[in-house]
């Protein structure tokens, strides 16, 4: 605080100059009693607490890694030494972690964040990836629980602290306690109000069966209700923390980054939350679009800080406790290098016995002679040669029977496929496939397939379609005209779809349940679940990537929009 004397009102204890008196009653400064606070924040963590392996990510200008939950911790340290602050999450702590942290069912991140000192973090929607009863059982019995099968990994550690702010999701009164709407904490004589809000789109991002008895309610409308009962509680801040977020979709934009930008580049599910954004929100920490910005929007101070824990938000506020007003608010990125002077040995030792835990699994082989395949479009069209490998091994996947094609959402293939010199291990697989689906096998109508082709944009509130991966089996093209999408031709072993037809199809459990807004898979018929997606990956590699890679047709289209 930097000579600067701070008041407490409560407690009445004056700090000055590093001296603690006590006093009484009227002992009041003359000049203004400033205090500056810090927030410091991390959005979309993901579980990365790893440095390496892959790298989390690199900075833009240069291609320095940063990222590393010894190395966030460090500069988390430095730059709050000294300061009056507080360290929280703007959701996706976890959820498509790595397997440094999956494998501890996210043990590893949930202790090392909280060694870190972050108490509470709005909820994300991946934090329900494995379902609501996971996430409560990880606060009542966390690693003692009989569901945890890699049992308790960390001295210090035996279940989840953090807790989750969702102020508009509700619970059934059948299932546990879990979320807070938010928290007033007090702290150097401010009182600070800490709002949590999770993307109203949950439900369509996670399995519909894991989130049976909540609701997720309209973010402003829910946002407007907490502010309306904080108003009794003499609250001098308010942070909301949504786990939802913007992106500059006009590249002749530039990105905003400082609180003297202006936040209208910032397009998506932002754009509607802040043209709806009731008054009196001083700090809106986001997250959710891995995007990096930092904006004013009315008198609201806009934060995101990319993901993977690859940037340290701090949101700075000057505060009067004498006329209790906000004086003044900054924010800053704080770039996440991987510095070595700035490490912190503790956590560093924590994340290295989190590797050595969970290496022999990831290092285990599953196949030999695999080419790295990426996600990027092939030329001109939606597939990849990723999303059509992983289709056409579903496609070939013996068990399932006789088939007619695989459809396989996109957004389920969470990062490129790329085993060291050909050797693909469990981990390279994992880090593909990390959700934990099942492969399901259903039968559709010809018209209830195309219903499916039609809802990767119907319903969107982004309006922007996401296609699906299809198998070799299957070739589609789309027609967009001005602002309508169609589907134009539909082959399905060379033969045009027949709508009467039944086919049957192998796809996830996350698109059977709904995932997605894909809610026609469910009417089909005749479905028979698989088992584990990462389990008959395995076995669908040992058995058909001869044949698959024989005949190179996972590198041709095979989805094309026109
Ligand atoms: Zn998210």
């Amino acid at each position: 605080m930097t000579g600067l004397l701070s008041h407490l009102r409560r407690a009445v204890p004056v700090i000055f100059a590093g001296a603690l008196l006590l006093v009484y009653g009227s002992v009041r400064p003359v000049f203004a009693e400033i205090v500056h606070f810090s927030i410091f924040s991390v959005n979309d963590f993901h579980g990365h607490i790893q440095s390496q392996d892959p790298t989390p990510g690199v900075t833009r200008e240069q291609r320095l890694p940063v990222g590393g939950a010894a190395y966030l911790s460090g500069h988390l340290k430095r730059q709050a030494a000294g300061k009056n602050f507080t360290f929280v999450g703007v959701g996706d702590l976890v959820g498509a972690s790595p397997l440094i942290s999956s494998l501890t069912e996210d043990q590893a991140t949930f202790h090392v964040l909280g060694e870190m000192g972050m108490r509470f973090s709005a909820l994300g929607n991946h934090e329900l990836d494995r379902g609501f009863q996971w996430l409560a059982t990880q606060y009542r019995l966390g690693c003692k629980s009989k569901w945890n099968p890699s049992q308790c990994l960390f001295d210090g550690f035996d279940s989840l602290k953090i807790q989750y702010l969702a102020a508009n999701v509700s619970t059934s009164e059948y299932l546990p306690k879990v979320f807070l709407p938010y928290i007033v904490e007090e702290k150097n004589g401010l009182r600070i109000a800490y709002i949590g809000l999770v993307t109203q789109d949950t439900p369509k991002l996670v399995v519909p069966t894991g989130i049976l008895g909540l609701v997720f309610k309209d973010e402003v409308e829910a946002l407007q209700g907490v502010l309306d009962q904080i108003r009794r509680e003499r609250v001098d801040v308010v942070v909301v923390m949504l786990h939802e977020g913007g992106a500059v979709v006009d590249r002749s934009r530039d990105t905003p980054s400082s609180a003297s930008s202006d936040c209208s580049p910032l397009q998506g599910n932002l754009r509607r939350i802040l043209d709806q954004l009731p008054a009196g929100v001083d700090v809106l920490l986001t997250g959710h679009t891995h995007q990096e910005y930092i904006c004013t929007h009315k008198d609201t101070l806009v934060v995101q800080g990319l993901s993977y824990g690859t940037r340290l938000s701090e949101v700075m506020l000057r505060f009067d406790t004498a006329t209790r007003t906000l004086l003044k608010k900054d924010a800053v990125n704080h770039v996440v290098t991987q510095d070595s002077s700035v490490r912190d040995e503790r956590i560093e030792r924590l994340v290295t016995q989190a590797r050595e835990q969970t290496a022999a699994r990831s290092q285990a082989l599953v196949a030999d002679n695999v080419p790295g395949l990426t996600r990027a479009k092939l030329r001109d069209s939606e597939s990849s040669a990723l999303g059509n490998f992983i289709a056409d091994l579903m496609y070939h996947f013996e068990p399932a029977g006789n088939v007619d094609a695989a459809l396989i959402n996109t957004g389920s293939l969470r990062s490129d496929l790329s085993p060291m010199n050909g050797r693909m291990t469990y981990g390279d697989i994992y880090s593909v496939q990390p959700f934990g689906n099942d492969w399901v096998v259903v039968s559709l109508t010809g018209e209830q397939l195309l219903t499916a082709l039609r809802q990767q944009w119907e319903g969107r509130r982004d309006g922007r379609a996401r296609f699906m991966q299809v198998s070799e089996s299957l070739e589609i093209s789309y027609i967009r005209s001005g602002d309508t999408l169609s589907v134009e031709t539909v082959k399905i072993k060379g033969d045009p779809i027949s709508l009467d037809r039944q086919y049957r199809l192998v796809i996830n459990s996350f698109m059977f349940a709904g995932g997605d807004g894909f809610d026609i898979f469910a009417k089909g018929q005749n479905a028979i679940v698989l088992g584990r997606d990462i389990d008959l990956l395995q076995q669908s590699f040992k058995a058909n990537l001869k044949k698959i890679l024989a005949s190179q047709q996972f590198l041709q289209p095979r989805v094309v929009l026109r």
